[in-house]
């Protein structure tokens, strides 16, 4: 029943995308997951950003989207907001738990056979080739050898740990926590993103899923407080989310860690090829990688598929062909804001201006210094000096 050519191990976007290029093949695909519901428990905050929709060919199912944003909003030090409708910053929150299981029986679809509540447990190599692979699949171990394999297993990827190929080191994990909350009034309906020195390095979130309910979170790096209380204490002393939120009406808690290394390519060791979480394919400055890890996981599917034939792959020039530029873009953002968080002689304000003008593109990092006097004078003029130089569709406001 679990005889395959090609292995893909862990079923979130990374590998259903993997699962279904490499049964599109012709190739003998399995796709496992530890989990008894693919899906579930949820550790993200759901919204997909509709450029990388676009450039994935999929269509999302109308049955998982929750809410729809025509912007993101940026609360930069709790002083001012910029609103971006720019098409990078329009996106859909969906419900994962609907989301992720559609791209599994996508891949099912597709040919390939899936397999919920079978963990790989470990794996015996020749070299720098997986010879074999144990598996407990419902309680039962297996052993399988399949001709290749895409480890898709996320963040804390097994595979990684196993064959001693770990592509990025606890710091550049950015660490997780949101609620899904019952609003007292109507929210906005775009996703906000703050950045604050009460936070750092790392930003806090709303995400809408409908009018009256949304994730908020934070994600952290370097910061080593409880999450939990973190976020609780955030929301509750937030002027504007205490605006809407009180932590009295929780629909769910999800932890969960993102990578955020910048651009690693698309790393492969003997006969595995490594995608999604797992390669660290985000995009690294917001933490965003369901769409990255879709379609970076097709990618390395593809390939997969080839080596598995005898053929030669080609994953990492693909990937410089189809992802690089979105995810260099993000790595190059990530560097700047890590170079801004921990250079000396910077407050917390000016951090978080700054920040908030090169997210926004509004200065490149390379001249924000020629515009820091005035953002720090009077942050809201100097913001709409530079929304009108950029033309772009941005609007700025005190907060
Ligand atoms: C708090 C938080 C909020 C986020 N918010 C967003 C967001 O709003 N938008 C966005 O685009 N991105 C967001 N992300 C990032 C996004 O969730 C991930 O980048 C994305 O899920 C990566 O997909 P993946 O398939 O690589 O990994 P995952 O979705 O993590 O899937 C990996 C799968 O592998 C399985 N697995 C692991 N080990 C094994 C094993 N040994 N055997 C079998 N199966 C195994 C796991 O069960 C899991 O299902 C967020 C991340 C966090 C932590």
């Amino acid at each position: 029943m679990m005889e395959c050519d090609v292995l893909v191990v862990g079923a979130g976007p990374a590998g259903s995308g993997a699962a279904r290029a490499s049964a599109l093949a012709g190739v003998k695909t399995l796709m496992v997951d530890k989990k008894k519901e693919i899906g579930t428990p949820v550790q993200c905050g759901e919204v997909i950003g509709l450029d990388l929709v676009k450039r994935s060919g999929m269509r999302i199912p109308a049955n998982a989207i929750v809410s729809r944003q025509g912007f993101t909003r940026f609360v930069l030090g709790r002083e001012v907001t910029i609103d971006n409708s720019e098409p990078y910053w329009r996106g859909v929150t969906v419900e994962r738990k609907i989301f992720d299981k559609h791209l599994a029986f996508r891949a099912a679809s597709a040919g390939a056979a899936v397999q919920a509540d079978t963990r790989l447990l470990s794996v015996k190599t020749d070299g720098d080739i997986v010879k074999s692979c144990l598996l407990s699949h419902q309680g039962d171990e297996v052993e399988l050898s399949p001709k290749a394999i895409v480890a898709a297993d996320g963040v804390h990827s097994t595979l990684s740990k196993e064959l001693k190929a770990e592509f990025f080191s606890p710091k550049d994990v950015a660490r997780g926590v949101e609620f899904e909350l019952v609003a007292k009034k109507d929210i906005p309906q775009c996703m906000q993103i703050f950045i604050e020195p009460e936070i750092g390095l790392g930003y806090g979130w709303i995400i809408p899923k409908g009018k009256r309910r949304a994730n908020v979170g934070v994600g952290l790096v370097g910061v080593n407080a409880s999450r939990r209380s973190f976020l609780e204490d955030w929301i509750a002393g937030h002027p504007v989310v205490s605006r809407y939120f009180d932590v009295d009406k929780v629909l769910e808690v999800k932890l969960g860690d993102a990578p955020v290394p910048g651009f690693l390519g698309g790393p492969v060791r003997g006969n595995v090829l490594f995608c999604g979480d797992a390669a660290g394919q985000t995009l690294a400055f917001v933490g965003e990688g369901i769409m990255p890890s879709y379609i970076c996981g097709g990618l390395a599917g593809k390939h997969a598929a080839l080596l598995s034939q005898g053929k030669e792959q080609r994953y990492e020039e693909d990937l410089v062909e189809h992802m690089a530029d979105q995810l260099m873009m993000g790595a190059a953002l990530r560097d700047t804001l890590v170079e801004l968080w921990s250079s000396d002689g910077w407050d917390g304000r000016t951090r978080s201006l700054l920040s908030g003008a090169v997210m926004n593109e509004l200065v490149s990092p390379d001249d924000m210094m020629h515009h820091l006097n005035a953002l720090v004078k009077d942050p809201l003029s100097a913001f709409k000096g530079l929304v009108k130089d950029s033309r772009r569709t941005i609007k700025v406001k005190r907060c």
